[in-house]
């Protein structure tokens, strides 16, 4: 299942991005933002991070998703633009479909709370 997969990589990753003086077991809040194209369904997220949180040494972990926005560039005019419709990528100037993504893809922790409110 890819939500579980990408449960796994965000502790994995939070424990790695942990001070060596922090305890998993303090971290109260975890965020990330999430591509738009990684096609993640939130709540089935969330469900299997509060599953395997305990067992990967977070117990108290919240989980916060933000989704990033796409966007891309034009690769024949270089105009940028959002992409409001993921299935559908072309320039808005010159309607080239020749488009490189620039934001909207991938997963990465932004922030993590830990006990007394300190953001790492
Ligand atoms: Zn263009």
């Amino acid at each position: 299942m890819h939500e579980l997969y990408v449960a796994q990589c965000i502790l994995d990753s939070a424990e790695k991005a942990l001070p060596d003086d922090v305890a998993g077991s303090s971290v109260r809040e975890i965020v990330v933002l999430v591509g738009r194209l990684d096609a993640i369904v939130n709540d089935s997220l969330t469900f299997l991070f509060d599953v395997i949180k305990a067992e990967r040494g977070f117990p108290s972990a919240a989980l916060r998703i933000d989704v990033e926005p796409v966007s891309c560039r034009c690769l024949r005019c270089t105009e940028q633009f959002a992409v409001p419709d993921v299935d559908c990528f072309f320039c808005p100037e010159c309607n080239s479909r020749d488009v490189k993504v620039l934001t909207g893809r991938g997963i990465r922790i932004m922030e993590m709370t830990v006990e007394d409110g300190v953001e790492v």
